[in-house]
């Protein structure tokens, strides 16, 4: 059975003002450091901000290419199923 558990304003406040700085100081990909600060990642603020949310128990909001991967050359691509993997619904024929 899952518990409902309620924050209250000033706890919502504060993960509210931790995702903004979450949302800042993001490491970069390519070179390792904070893009806002330019310290090693993750920065004082970033881990500061992610102990936050790990105090309430939540995570933080993720912006998918906040990192810059592209500068890394990764690129986003779709998976399909592994056939070998995907479960079967229909009986097989052989
Ligand atoms: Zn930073």
């Amino acid at each position: 059975m899952a518990a409902t558990v309620y924050l209250s304003a000033a706890v919502i406040d504060q993960l509210t003002a931790a995702q903004r700085v979450l949302d800042e100081h993001v490491t970069s990909s390519a070179s390792g450091y904070c893009q806002r600060c330019h310290l090693a990642g993750p920065c004082p603020a970033n881990e500061q901000a992610a102990a936050a949310f790990a105090r309430y128990g939540r995570l933080p909001r993720r912006t998918p290419g906040a990192t810059r991967p592209e500068l890394i050359n990764a690129r986003r691509f779709a998976v399909r199923p592994d056939r070998a993997t995907a479960p079967t619904f229909a009986p097989i024929r052989r």
